[in-house]
């Protein structure tokens, strides 16, 4: 079966107009066109932070692998406990957590324990220590009511069950998740394959730190906020460096991307009127669409599959202003290279309360660069940050978050519930 090509996945949209292409449909085209990376690594256990599982993980044992006790205190029979009159029970053992005993707990009797001790054979409860009403040295005595039959008992295979799956393909390994691995005992995780990436900014007015600013020059930033949110979502990089506006240079970069990269993200030239050498080499080395897309900031991209020499890779050529830059990234490609990645990619929009209006036409999405804090009633709130033009970066390093304006919403009112994401997680 040979693959699709762009043409052929954006025909089963209606009304494909790559001219004015709204988000979501541009988002659906990325999504059905690219392909996850084959392939399995097998890494050990601390090196699979941040990867991506490649098979699922089923539970070679129980965990916890005996019942156990929740607390320090006293395990007991729970039918022994009288809930109208004190109750007193000989103690007749001690056990320790990782030190199980062959003591058998008769009606009348109780055991001491330890948090995480195995429970023993005719218990089924536990007291915490603090809630005995008095203890001697072989008795004690518990009032009535203060603890419940299967009180503080930990079930075997609680957390996970033998031959369960403990954790699914496609998961992106977190802390817990390396915790969890251990807890099973597991030195070495199944992973994909790390996505390699190459990137390079395009634009002869572009300058790299360290040289001197000519008139009507500007440092590349592009690159290096690229290089974080490549880093940041686990690629591989290979940074490319500034190419320069013209076909040879592009064609030469392009062709070096394919060969050393599953996918290639390029800033600036894809915009009409643009030194236009960009979008001609682009579309002379593959099946690349160049779009215009209903929303702001960040217009134009360009998106396809690239070959060179039986190489070939995933082609996003995203506009050349900073912040959109980084708002096609994170709404285009993110999506797009975590599918690459074989990874499922997590919902991120929460609901909040705009604090002031904000203007909006229908027929566009706008992404505002916005901090949600609490307000003066310690309720949560967003707030655009001021200015939001598409080249003024500092509006993304003074947000925390971005509102999200949809196609079909019109101005937002003081007070109104909007979309939101967030910039950082917990984890
Ligand atoms: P372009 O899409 O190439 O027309 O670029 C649009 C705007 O973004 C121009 O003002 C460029 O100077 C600016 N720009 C393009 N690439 C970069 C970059 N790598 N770093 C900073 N600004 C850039
Ligand atoms: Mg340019």
């Amino acid at each position: 079966m040979s693959t699709p090509t762009l043409n052929d996945v954006a025909s089963c949209l209606s009304g494909y107009d790559p001219d004015a292409l709204p988000v979501r449909d541009a988002q659906r085209i990325i999504n059905d066109f690219v392909t996850p990376l084959a392939g399995i690594e097998l890494v050990p256990l601390l090196a699979a932070l941040d990867r991506v599982l490649a098979e699922d993980i089923i539970s070679p044992i129980s965990v916890p692998a005996h019942d156990n006790s929740a607390m320090d205190g006293y395990a007991l029979r729970g039918a022994d406990l009288n809930d109208a009159a004190p109750t007193t029970l000989a103690v007749i053992g001690t056990v320790y957590a990782g030190r199980p005993s062959d003591v058998i707990a008769a009606s009348g009797q109780c055991v001491r324990i330890m948090t995480g001790g195995v429970m023993p054979a005719g218990c089924d409860s536990v007291i915490p220590q603090e809630n005995v009403a008095s203890i001697a040295d072989d008795a004690i005595t518990i009032a009535p009511g203060v603890v419940q039959s299967g009180d503080n008992r930990r079930f075997a295979g609680e957390d996970l069950m033998a031959g369960s799956p403990a954790l699914r393909q496609g998961k992106l390994i977190r802390p817990a998740d390396l915790g969890l691995l251990a807890s099973l005992g597991i030195a070495s995780v199944p992973v994909r394959p790390r996505l390699r990436v190459a990137f390079f900014s395009t634009g002869d007015e572009l300058r790299s730190i360290g040289q001197p600013l000519d008139a009507g020059c500007v440092y590349d930033s592009n690159r290096y906020t690229l290089f974080g949110m490549l880093t940041r979502l686990g690629c591989e990089i290979v940074d490319m460096g500034i190419v320069r506006d013209e076909p040879q240079a592009l064609e030469t970069a392009l062709r070096e991307a394919c060969r050393q990269a599953d996918a290639i993200v390029t800033s600036g030239g894809v915009s009409v009127g643009a030194a236009d050498h960009t979008r001609q080499i682009m579309a002379k080395l593959g099946d690349v669409a160049f779009w215009k897309l209903g929303m702001r900031p960040g217009r134009p991209l360009a998106f396809g599959r690239i070959a060179s020499d039986g190489a070939s890779a995933y082609l996003f050529g995203l506009p050349g202003n900073p912040v959109a830059v980084m708002v096609s990234f994170y709404f285009f490609a993110r999506t797009a290279l975590l599918r690459m990645m074989g990874a499922q990619a997590p919902q991120l929009l929460l609901k909040a309360r705009s604090g002031a209006a904000i203007r909006k036409k229908p027929g566009r999405t706008e992404y505002q660069r916005a901090i949600l804090a609490l307000d003066a009633s310690g309720q949560q709130e967003v707030r655009i940050t001021g200015s939001q033009g598409s080249g003024i970066l500092r509006s993304m390093t003074e947000a925390n978050c971005m509102v999200v304006l949809h196609d079909e919403q019109g101005s937002v009112g003081a007070g109104d519930m909007v979309d939101v994401i967030l910039f950082e997680g917990l984890i």
